[in-house]
């Protein structure tokens, strides 16, 4: 049974009642449970459980220290392109957005990689939007052959395949699969992904059990907090995680507490979830998941980031671009305008003046050399810790933990 099945036949709406519910005295029990099940999980994030916040993130510490050590794995997205066919009413690539584009050549990617590789990087998570002409099987297997042998860590996050069209990617050298189902919520999902294959909510739901089908060893899943209520989102994905444990059970597992950020398009999130939420989030999802692998982008604010280190996050990116050759200036030279999908010449206009669009880069507070180095194609969406990896990396080591740059060898996961 596939979890589209179990996600079908979940009680989710008397889940949310049970949290919506739940009493300071049911939290304590459910603190006190060795192992918890959803309905424990539910009353771990209600709003009762806000009360009890010291005791919950003095859990997950304790928990999170025990099962991976006072440890910081680091990694950096790369971006391949940023063309897409979908339109996701939340996204900077979306396709109707009339943004600069750009798909990076293989060369133009192992430039990208040499120089996060040069920051100390070993494990990426090479990124693009969906778009079978430019981001095709066979282009993803080109990059990820050709960055085998320099990088150890390959995962990726491209538009869902099928099984068959997995396999000669991990034969290439990729280990990781990330996708995120962004809402749960069918009516919600159906209204924010307007056009495009995307609109297939289960195809988006089995990508992880076919990427385990062809053999990835690293799955990551998460939602897009901001959609739809985020509790209801929570349950679900610990619906789904739960269940890619005891059904892909070799695999790695990772999951993702993305909070929309303002993109090209200025979409507004719908709903609201708060930094003490958020922190609340991540303990829980600890308590329920002690040894997944738990993710924290430079979406959130550095101050809240370095918050979350010691209690219950594993691995974070640093210094991230959300654009396509955004940190060496790779592919500036062969950018387009796409009107509704179309590409258009940039001629003379604004949009072809290097450093006259608003949001070439990403990087607030981008320095001058920076900007020099910019690709001027749009990113996904604005980030919020422009710190450098350098800078995260000796925050981490302040903090008392240890940055590592590289991820677990294939070899302990075969
Ligand atoms: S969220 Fe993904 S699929 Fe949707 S528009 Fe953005 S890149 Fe494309």
């Amino acid at each position: 049974m596939s979890f589209v099945a179990e996600f079908d036949a979940l009680p989710l709406e008397a889940l949310q009642k049970r949290s919506s519910s739940a009493t300071t005295a049911n939290v304590r029990d459910a603190l006190a449970k060795p192992r918890l099940t959803l309905a424990g999980f539910a009353e771990l994030i209600s709003p009762a459980a806000s009360e009890l916040l010291e005791p919950l993130c003095r859990r997950s510490q304790t928990l999170t220290r025990q099962r991976f050590g006072k440890v910081m794995r680091l990694f950096a997205p790369l971006y391949l392109s940023n063309e897409c066919i979908n339109n996701c009413k939340y996204c900077g690539f979306s396709r109707d957005n009339p943004i600069l584009r750009v798909t990076l050549t293989v060369d133009e990617v192992v430039r990208e990689a040499r120089a996060l590789k040069e920051q100390g990087f070993r494990n990426l998570l090479l990124v693009a939007g969906e778009h079978p002409k430019f981001v095709s099987k066979d282009y993803l297997v080109e990059c990820v052959r050709a960055l085998h042998h320099e990088i150890p860590g390959v995962s990726l996050e491209v538009g869902p395949m099928k099984t068959e069209d997995y396999r000669p990617i991990i034969l290439a050298g990729a280990d990781g699969l990330v996708v995120y189902q962004e809402t749960y919520d069918r009516a919600v999902y159906a209204e924010m992904h307007a056009a495009g294959p995307k609109r297939n909510f289960e195809w988006r739901m089995e990508t992880a059990e076919r990427a385990y089908a062809a053999g990835f060893r690293r799955l990551g899943i998460g939602a897009l907090f901001g959609l739809a209520d985020w509790r209801l989102e929570a349950l679900a994905v610990a619906a789904h995680a739960d269940y890619l444990l005891r059904n892909c059970w070799k695999a790695q597992l990772t999951i993702s507490l993305p909070r929309l950020r303002p993109c090209a398009g200025e979409f507004m999130p719908l709903t609201r979830m708060t930094d003490r939420e958020l922190v609340q989030l991540v303990c829980a999802f600890r308590l329920m998941f002690p040894d997944a692998g738990l993710v924290l982008s430079t979406r959130e604010p550095a101050k809240l980031r370095d918050g979350l280190i010691p209690l219950g996050i594993t691995l974070m990116s640093a210094g991230s671009h959300t654009e396509p050759g955004g940190y060496t200036g790779a592919g500036k030279d062969h950018l387009h305008q796409t009107v509704r999908g179309k590409i258009v010449e940039l001629g003379a206009s604004e949009w072809a003046t290097p450093g006259s669009v608003g949001r070439a880069s990403s990087r607030a507070g981008s320095s001058t050399a920076q900007q020099n180095l910019a690709t001027n194609a749009t990113g996904q969406f604005d980030i919020a810790d422009a710190r450098s990896p350098r800078e995260v990396a000796d925050l981490i080591r302040r903090l008392g933990y240890e940055p590592v740059w590289k991820d677990w060898d294939a070899a302990l996961t075969a």
